[in-house]
């Protein structure tokens, strides 16, 4: 189905998705209503047995050819990232790139979704647990990513043998739907892939009336901890597992003993890599005392090279942020912090949704800034007096998804990476790092449940215990 072509069967109504930079229309997408919506769900309910039923070669064939159809419409994706979230050229090549890898990894799964013999003290009991599909499984996603976030929502579940249905975001259905589209041009539509898109003030009604409905056995959710933990109230009601990806706070600790350059570019890029909008982006610098002035010297000179402009243009690293509201967010925090002590060390006003870079220094756990998500171009710098104490700041906080630890002393670091509340962390490297074979998740208010390689099929199939009898029966009654 092309999600451009007709308008929500129920409501006959479309929605506009404008440019954030020039306020052009960007998407026209039908604004489905619940009906429609329950209707997606009874179309991948009734594909499941085909799907579920097919070889594990087969489903990988699908597969591997929906990488093939998702790279080759790059050019429709890098323009409707572009005109619907403000992204650069860069980003929306990096997004596609990683999402090819991740169906092409979900398809070379589809072998290894493997059960067990398990010894039973029965005699002659032959006991295994064996994982079959879940059922239809729900998956909705965020724009900030689109294509990496639109693709794990359904690509391990797919691979584990269920039918899906990926409720997209409102601000970038035309990205959303170009997945829908090639996944149907490779084989899997008929119910197997089902887009459900909506206008913005219908998300609450949609979402939960597909959570209601009885054919979904699993729901994934990347968006913000507020709506996950609406999601997670209406499938705790329903008790339907739900796998949550939400929002974070990532902390950078810098030791005494780091390599500052090292620090420095990583801190840089995970800060401002996509203009601060991603759910591991460096939120939080915390340096020690002994380092501090050299790292916020050789950063703030490194930061002051980053550069935002319209992405079109496509001469700066840094495009436009993806609205007004974020522009408006991310200014209070700063403003906020500075009228209360904080310094700012690189900034300044937005030309509409085109931001620059902030960096803030002597951030304190008092404010805002050092707590709430900006998901915008600004970055804290919190000072600590020795390790002990950044360890404590990195986890005062509710979020605990990623965090990155520069030292030289690499023993050091596992060390202090062991005492960190969060789903993932990293030494020497940035707190923004994806792949599609490893856990990812968070802790806290960042969520729970893993995407990603062997987590993933644990999270989209249920684990059944079978058992056959060898021997007559013995029974005490
Ligand atoms: P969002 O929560 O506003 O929206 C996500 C989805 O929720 C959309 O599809 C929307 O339609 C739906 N939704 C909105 N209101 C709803 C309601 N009342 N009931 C049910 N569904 C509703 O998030 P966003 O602004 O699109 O994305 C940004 C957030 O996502 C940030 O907090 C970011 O940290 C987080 N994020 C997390 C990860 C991760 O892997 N942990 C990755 C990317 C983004």
């Amino acid at each position: 189905m092309n999600a451009a072509s007709l308008p929500a069967e129920e409501t006959g109504a479309w929605f506009d998705r404008a440019d954030p930079v020039t306020g052009a229309l960007a998407s026209r997408t039908p604004a489905m209503g619940v009906a429609d919506a329950q209707a997606a769900a009874d179309a991948a309910a009734a594909a499941l047995p085909a799907w579920a039923a097919l070889g594990p070669n087969a489903r990988r064939a699908l597969l591997a050819k929906a990488a093939d159809a998702l790279e080759a419409r790059a050019d429709d994706f890098v323009a409707a990232m572009q005109a619907e979230i403000g992204a650069t050229m860069g980003w929306a090549r990096f997004n596609l790139a990683l999402a090819g890898g991740m169906v092409r990894e979900a398809a070379a799964m589809t072998t290894q979704i493997g059960g067990e013999v398990i010894p039973s003290d029965k005699p002659g009991c032959i006991a295994m647990a064996i994982r079959e599909p879940a059922g239809v499984c729900l998956g909705i996603a965020p724009w900030n990513a689109p294509i990496i976030l639109g693709v794990r929502a359904i690509a391990m579940p797919l691979a584990c043998g269920n039918t899906v249905i990926l409720k997209a975001s409102e601000l970038c259905p035309r990205t959303h739907g170009l997945i829908i589209e090639a996944f149907a041009e490779a084989g899997l539509g008929g119910g197997i892939v089902n887009l459900v898109t909506n206008a913005p003030a219908d998300a609450g009604a949609i979402v939960g009336a597909l959570i209601d409905h009885p054919a979904v056995r699993r729901i994934n959710f990347t968006g913000s901890t507020a709506v996950g933990r609406i999601i997670a109230v209406r499938a705790a009601q329903n008790l339907k597992p739900v796998l949550l990806e939400l929002g974070g706070k990532a902390p950078l600790l810098v030791l005494a003993d780091a390599d500052l350059d090292e620090a420095v570019k990583a801190a840089a890029f995970g800060a401002f890599m996509n203009q601060g909008q991603i759910c591991m982006s460096t939120e939080r610098i915390i340096v020690v005392d002994a380092v501090a002035d050299a790292f916020v010297e050789r950063f703030a000179a490194k930061v002051a090279t980053l550069a935002a402009g319209d992405p079109r243009a496509g001469n700066t690293p840094l495009g436009a942020v993806v609205d007004h509201k974020t522009v408006v967010h991310v200014a209070e925090l700063v403003g906020a912090a500075v009228a209360d002590g904080a310094v700012l060390r690189g900034g300044g006003a937005a030309d509409g949704v085109i931001m620059p870079a902030h960096v803030v220094d002597h951030v304190t756990p008092a404010m805002r800034l050092f707590r709430e998500e900006s998901f915008g171009p600004v970055v804290a710098i919190v000072r600590a007096r020795d390790e002990a104490h950044a360890v404590e700041l990195a986890n005062d906080s509710d979020y605990g998804l990623s965090a990155a630890i520069f030292t030289r002393d690499t023993a050091r670091g596992l060390r202090v990476a062991r005492q960190i509340k969060s789903g993932i962390c990293h030494i020497n490297g940035p707190t923004v790092h994806d792949e599609a074979q490893m856990p990812f998740g968070g802790t806290g208010a960042s969520g729970y449940g893993r995407f990603g390689g062997k987590a993933g099929i644990d999270a989209f199939t249920e684990l059944r215990w079978i058992t056959i009898e060898t021997q007559p029966g013995h029974y005490p009654i």
